[in-house]
């Protein structure tokens, strides 16, 4: 046994959404593969990333949902929330899928390695244990890690997403830095869950890159829902101290709080992985630098995912594997459109988005058309809630082409993931007009959104 792994065509470093994805299908194809994985199989998305999020977030919105219950006829009494029976849960949901995912690895006759594995050269890896491989061709896959941001005194008190998971109890108070997705979801998980929430942001807008107009509408519903919204501000210092943790923003302001969780975004994973030896070139920000095949410097190099900070995104990572394995080793090359990337924000309310934000499309398509609605719903106005859904559809006017589709309220990621069908069939205003609605509902309105803005 120790023989045949002497040798391989494809080495995968990292058993992430995309290395898992390109082994497997390597495999398929044929190919002699191997993968090393130093922690857990699955990566960040599994076992730190969206899926134990998701569970969080879906954990949060009961309180809503009790609190709606009541308008409903419902008496739901006293409710309590129990921090730990919901972890140990969650740990036991993705102990269930790391083993999947090696489980899904041995099925396709992917040798597994659980260790870490660098590179020696442009065709040898080198594991933990101390053992070579010579391979054909190597994937880097290894993800990426949470930034801290700039250096501030007490920053190593603060925790980050990959600490949040595993906190031992519910925090009373937690302060979250940050304006991006990771930040706004945690800080609406915490919220849901109890816990008193600030949210420290150093710009002026939370969620840099969507539709402003949907942002500033979930900052407003954040604010409404007792969110502490700090915009405009950095942390400058943090002290343990009898309040907990006090805060000192660059404000002037002070906030007491018992958790810090600093969300200030992710840096790709390559840091000791032995690329200079293979010459394997990186960006300043430490990503390896691909071409649109996902081709390092070095021609039997290839890097996809996180670590090539290209989207960084599960379903993103996952196509780039499988397009490099479709590629090299079954000969059916598959381009990537990056352009018509469904995304959600798994805030509550949420906010999924597909196609450019108003103002890219504003520059791209000098016609643009805006429709836009705000309501609402059936059943938060029945229960006399305050939020409203957003909905906008932006049309290139010149050619009738729905270009983006933003929806900020419930079940957004649901219907954003459907809205990308039809923008990547290259949907036109008239088609969508001509769609029948589904009532009651509240994606209907997005077929019969008649009034341009
Ligand atoms: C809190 C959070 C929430 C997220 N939510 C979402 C979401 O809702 N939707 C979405 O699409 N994306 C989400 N993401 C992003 C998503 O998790 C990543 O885009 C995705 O996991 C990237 O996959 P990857 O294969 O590039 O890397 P990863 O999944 O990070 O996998 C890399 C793997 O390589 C291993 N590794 C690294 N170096 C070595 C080495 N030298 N030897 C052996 N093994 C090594 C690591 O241990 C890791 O398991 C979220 C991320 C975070 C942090």
């Amino acid at each position: 046994m120790v023989e045949a792994m002497d040798e391989v065509d494809l080495f995968v470093i990292g058993a992430g959404s995309g290395g898992v994805r390109a082994a497997r299908i390597a495999a398929g194809y044929g190919a002699k593969v191997a993968i090393a994985e130093e922690a857990n199989f699955g990566g960040t998305c599994v076992n730190r990333g969206c899926v134990p999020k998701k569970l969080l977030v879906y954990a949060s919105r009961y309180r809503g949902d009790f609190d709606e219950a009541a308008a409903f006829g419902w008496r739901v009494g006293e409710t309590a929330f129990d921090w730990a029976t919901l972890i140990a849960n969650k740990d036991r949901e993705i102990a269930r899928l790391e083993s999947v995912y090696r489980r899904n690895l041995d099925k396709a006759g992917v040798a597994i390695h659980a260790q870490r594995a660098v590179i020696e050269d442009a065709n040898t890896v080198r594991l933990a244990d101390g053992k070579r491989i010579r391979a054909g061709k190597i994937l880097i896959a290894t993800g990426g890690r949470p930034y801290r941001g700039p250096a501030f005194e007490g920053q190593e008190l603060a925790i980050t997403s990959d600490e949040a998971f595993h906190l031992t109890e519910l925090p009373r108070r937690i302060l979250i830095v940050g304006g991006g997705y990771i930040a706004v979801e945690f800080a609406g998980i915490f919220a849901g869950l109890g816990s008193e929430t600030t949210l420290v942001h150093r710009g002026e807008r939370l969620l840099r890159g969507f539709d402003t107009e949907l942002a500033d509408e979930l900052a407003s519903s954040y604010g409404r829902n007792g969110i502490g919204l700090r915009l405009g501000a950095t942390v400058k210092r943090i002290v343990r101290d009898a309040y907990g943790l006090t805060v000192s923003l660059s404000d002037g302001s002070v906030a007491h709080t018992d958790v810090v969780m600093l969300c200030t975004g992710r840096r790709p994973y390559t840091g000791g992985l032995g690329l200079d030896s293979a010459g394997v070139a990186l960006a300043p920000s430490g990503a390896i630098i691909v071409d649109s095949q996902s081709r390092t410097s070095t021609p039997s190099v290839f890097a996809v995912g996180d670590v090539t900070d290209r989207v960084n995104l599960t379903p993103v990572a996952i196509r780039e594997g499988h397009a490099f394995a479709d590629r090299e080793f079954g000969g059916t090359p598959q381009p990537i459109d990056y352009d018509l990337i469904p995304t959600a924000v798994f805030s509550t309310p949420e906010l999924g988005t597909v196609g450019l934000p108003e103002a890219a499309a504003r520059e791209r398509y000098p016609q643009l058309k805006v429709f836009r609605t705000g309501f609402r719903t059936m059943r938060s106005a029945f229960a006399e809630g305050e939020d409203r859904m957003l909905m906008k559809l932006l049309v290139d006017g010149a050619t009738d082409r729905v270009v983006g589709v933003h929806v900020l309220g419930d079940a957004a990621a649901e219907m954003i993931q459907l809205a990308g069908v039809a923008l990547t069939a290259g949907a036109t205003k008239a088609q969508f007009d001509m769609t029948m609605a589904l009532h009651p509902s509240a994606a209907e309105e997005l077929v019969t959104l008649r009034q341009a803005s």
